[in-house]
C-alpha cells in the first residue's frame, strides 16, 4: 500500500478534524480521506516527521481499544499508550510496541514487524516513510493466520493421534543431540514395537486400537526423563526414543526395561482388559554410529532381531546383524518371486497303519525348487512366508495341488495337508478347504489337516469355531508335532482331534529316555480312550518301530518306510503297495 500524503497549503487541499483542530491533507489525496482510510481492512496510523501521531483510523482505534475521543493527535504514540496503561486497559505491551514502532520509522525504507499483544493477538505492521518526512504505518491482526501456520507446523512435526513428535522431528532432534554430545556421554536410539497390537486392533476394532496407542504413548512418556528423552511415534505401533546424556549402555537397557514394565500392566480399554508387551531394539552413539541415519538403521536392525527372538525382548545392535538382515531380505524377495514363478512343488510321504500294514494317508510336504540352491525344505522358508504374509497364498496352492493329486489315488488313501497357525487367524481357511475339495472332487473325508499346538494357544472363539466348522464339513483334524510346543494333555481332551502325531524327538529319544517312553504311553492311552489315532513321526529304525508299536501307536511315518517323494513317485508307490496287499 503506498499512500503519500504530502503536507501542503495549496488550495484544493483537504482538511479533516483531528481532535486538535483541523489537519491539512494534500490535494489529489482523495484516496487518503479519513472516510476511505476508515474503510480499509487495516489499522492505519500516520506520523509526522517528528514521529507524532497525526491520524489514526477507526480500525486502529478498535484494534487497540481506544475510545472515539481518546486519541489526541500531535503527541508521541507512547503518550497515548501510557495513558491507556494508566487507565488499566489491556493492550499491546505499550513500551515495547512503541519502541518497536518508533524504531521502524526509518527514513529510508519500509520496515515490517510483528507485535505480540498481551491478549495473545499477533499484529503485523508495515511502516512506510512518506515523502513529506512522516510515516504511514498499517496494522493487520494476523492472529488467525499465525495460529493456522503454527498448527500446520505442529502437524508437520507431530503425530496427530498421540501428539508425540514424528519421525522427521526426532531425526532433527537426534542430529542436534549428536552435535552437542559431550565426549563422555552416550546417546541411545530405542525403536519399540508393540507386541500383540495387531491382534487387539483386529479383534476389538480401530477405536480401541487407537485408544491403546494413546495410552501406550502416555505410559512411555511417563517412563522417560523430560529433559533428556525425546519420544516419537513413527506410525502404526512403532515408537522411538532418543535418550541423551547417558553414562553407560546399562542406562539405556534400564529405560527399555522401565518402558516394557509399564506397558505390561494390563490396559483397561472400554471394559476390555488388554495385555501387551514391547520388543525394543537399541543402537548407541558413538559406538554404533555418529549419524542419525546410521543409528536409526541399526536400532531398526536390533528391533528386528528382538522381534525374531520372541515377544518382549530388548536387543542391542551387534555387528553382523546387517549381513543377516540383508540375507533375510534377499530370501523374502526370492520367496515372493518363487511363488510368482511357480518354483514350489509338493512331495508326499506315506503314513502306515501298524495293524494292517496299509498306507492310510500321504502327507503333503512343500519343497522349493530354487534355481541355484536346488530343493529347499520348508523349515527354511515357511516361517518367513508367515511373517511376510505369503503363507495364505502358499497354503491355498498346497491345498489345491494336494487335493487334485489325492483325487488320483486309491479311494482308501487320504491326503494330509499342513496348515499354519497364521492361516487359522482368518476364515479364508474354510474357503481354501472348500475350493480345494470342489475343484478336485475329493470327498471331504479324504482330507486331513495337520495343525500344531500354536493354533490353540490363543484358544479364541474364532479358532474353535473354525475347527468345528472344518469338522462339520467332514474334514479330519490331526494334532501335529505333539510334545514340542506347549503340550498339554488338556488340549486333547478339549478338542475332538481325529489323530495325534507324536513328534519325532520323542521317537528318537525312546531307547534312551524312560521319560519319553512314559509320555508316549500316556498319549497313546489317552488317545485310545478318546478314539483318536496316534502316529509316531520320524521312525527310522526297526527298533523304533517295535517300540512305538509296543507303546500303542497306531501308525508310523518315517524313512523306515519312505521319505517324501514327488507326485509321480507316490503314485507308483501306492500302486505297488496296493498290488502287494
Ligand atoms: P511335519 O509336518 O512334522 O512334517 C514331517 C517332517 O519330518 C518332514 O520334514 C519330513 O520330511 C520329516 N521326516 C519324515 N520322516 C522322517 C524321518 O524318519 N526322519 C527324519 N529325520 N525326518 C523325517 P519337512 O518336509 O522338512 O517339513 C518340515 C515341516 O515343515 C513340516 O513338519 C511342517 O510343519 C512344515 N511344512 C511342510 N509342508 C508344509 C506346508 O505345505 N504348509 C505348512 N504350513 N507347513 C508345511
Ligand atoms: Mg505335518
Ligand atoms: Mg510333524
Amino acid at each position: 500500500m503506498t499512500i503519500s500524503p504530502k503536507p501542503t497549503s495549496r488550495s484544493g487541499s483537504r482538511t479533516f478534524p483531528s481532535g486538535d483542530g483541523e489537519q491539512e491533507y494534500p490535494p489529489g489525496a482523495q484516496a487518503t480521506t479519513p472516510e476511505l482510510l476508515n474503510m480499509l481492512p487495516h489499522g492505519v496510523v500516520l506520523f509526522d516527521a517528528q514521529g507524532h501521531v497525526t491520524f489514526v483510523n477507526d480500525r486502529y482505534r478498535r484494534m487497540h481499544g481506544f475510545a472515539e475521543d481518546e486519541i489526541r493527535t500531535g503527541v508521541p504514540l507512547l503518550d497515548l499508550f501510557t495513558r491507556r496503561h494508566l487507565a488499566n486497559v489491556p493492550t499491546v505491551r505499550e513500551i515495547q510496541y512503541c519502541r518497536q514502532l518508533q524504531n521502524s520509522l526509518s527514513p529510508a525504507q519500509e520496515v515490517t514487524g510483528d507485535i505480540m499483544a498481551d491478549d495473545g493477538r499477533t499484529i503485523h505492521f508495515i511502516s512506510t516513510p512518506l515523502p513529506s518526512g512522516g510515516w504511514l504505518v498499517t496494522h493487520e491482526d494476523t492472529t488467525q493466520q499465525q495460529l493456522a501456520r503454527q498448527q500446520i507446523e505442529h502437524l508437520a512435526r507431530h503425530d496427530s493421534l498421540t501428539d508425540l513428535i514424528n519421525r522427521s522431528a526426532l531425526c532433527d532432534q537426534l542430529d542436534e543431540a549428536l552435535e552437542r554430545r559431550p565426549p563422555s556421554k552416550l546417546i541411545a536410539v530405542l525403536f519399540l514395537d508393540l507386541d500383540n497390537f495387531k491382534t487387539t486392533n483386529d479383534a476389538l476394532g480401530h477405536n480401541i486400537g487407537d485408544q491403546l496407542l494413546k495410552e501406550a504413548a502416555e505410559r512411555i512418556r511417563h517412563c522417560s526423563r523430560r529433559s533428556h528423552d525425546q519420544i516419537a511415534r513413527f506410525g502404526g505401533d512403532d515408537f522411538a526414543i532418543v535418550s541423551t546424556d547417558l553414562s553407560s549402555p546399562a542406562q539405556a537397557a534400564a529405560l527399555a526395561e522401565r518402558v516394557r514394565q509399564s506397558l505390561r500392566n494390563p490396559f483397561n480399554l472400554q471394559g476390555h482388559l488388554v495385555e501387551i508387551d514391547a520388543s525394543i531394539g537399541i543402537a548407541l552413539a558413538p559406538q554404533d554410529g555418529l549419524s542419525g541415519e546410521e543409528l536409526f538403521k541399526k536400532a531398526d536392525l536390533a528391533l528386528y532381531q528382538a522381534k525374531r527372538s520372541g515377544r518382549g525382548a530388548c536387543t542391542f545392535f551387534e555387528n553382523g546383524m546387517d549381513t543377516r538382515m540383508a540375507a533375510r531380505r534377499n530370501l523374502e524377495m526370492e520367496l515372493r518371486s518363487a511363488f510368482a514363478r511357480s518354483e514350489f512343488e509338493v512331495h508326499y510321504q506315506p503314513l502306515l497303519c501298524l495293524a494292517t500294514n496299509r498306507i492310510t494317508s500321504c502327507e503333503a510336504l512343500i519343497r522349493w525348487n530354487h534355481p541355484t540352491r536346488g530343493l529347499v525344505g520348508p523349515s527354511e522358508f515357511i516361517s518367513v512366508a508367515e511373517e511376510i504374509g505369503l503363507i495364505n497364498n502358499i497354503g491355498d496352492w498346497v491345498m489345491n495341488t494336494a487335493c487334485l493329486e489325492a483325487a488320483k489315488w486309491p479311494k482308501e488313501v487320504m491326503v494330509s495337508v499342513n496348515v499354519s497357525a497364521v492361516q487359522f487367524r482368518s476364515r479364508d481357511l474354510i474357503n481354501s478347504v472348500i475350493s480345494g475339495l470342489t475343484a478336485s472332487g475329493l470327498p471331504a473325508g479324504r482330507l486331513e489337516l495337520e495343525i500344531t499346538e500354536s493354533v490353540l494357544l490363543d484358544d479364541t472363539e474364532q479358532t474353535l469355531e473354525i475347527l468345528a466348522e472344518l469338522q462339520n464339513i467332514g474334514v479330519r483334524i490331526a494334532m501335529d508335532d505333539f510334545g514340542t510346543g506347549y503340550s498339554s494333555l488338556s488340549y486333547l481332551q478339549k478338542h475332538p482331534f481325529n489323530k495325534i502325531k507324536i513328534d519325532q524327538s520323542f521317537v528318537q529319544g525312546l531307547s534312551t529316555s524312560g521319560e519319553a517312553n512314559a509320555i508316549v504311553r500316556a498319549v497313546t492311552n489317552l488317545a485310545e480312550s478318546l478314539r483318536m489315532d496316534t502316529t509316531a513321526e520320524g521312525v527310522e529304525t526297526e527298533g523304533q518301530k517295535a517300540m512305538v508299536t509296543a507303546l500303542g501307536c497306531s501308525e508310523i511315518q518315517g524313512f523306515i518306510f519312505s521319505k517324501a517323494v514327488p507326485a509321480m513317485q507316490i503314485r507308483d508307490l501306492l500302486r505297488q503297495h496296493r498290488s502287494h496287499a
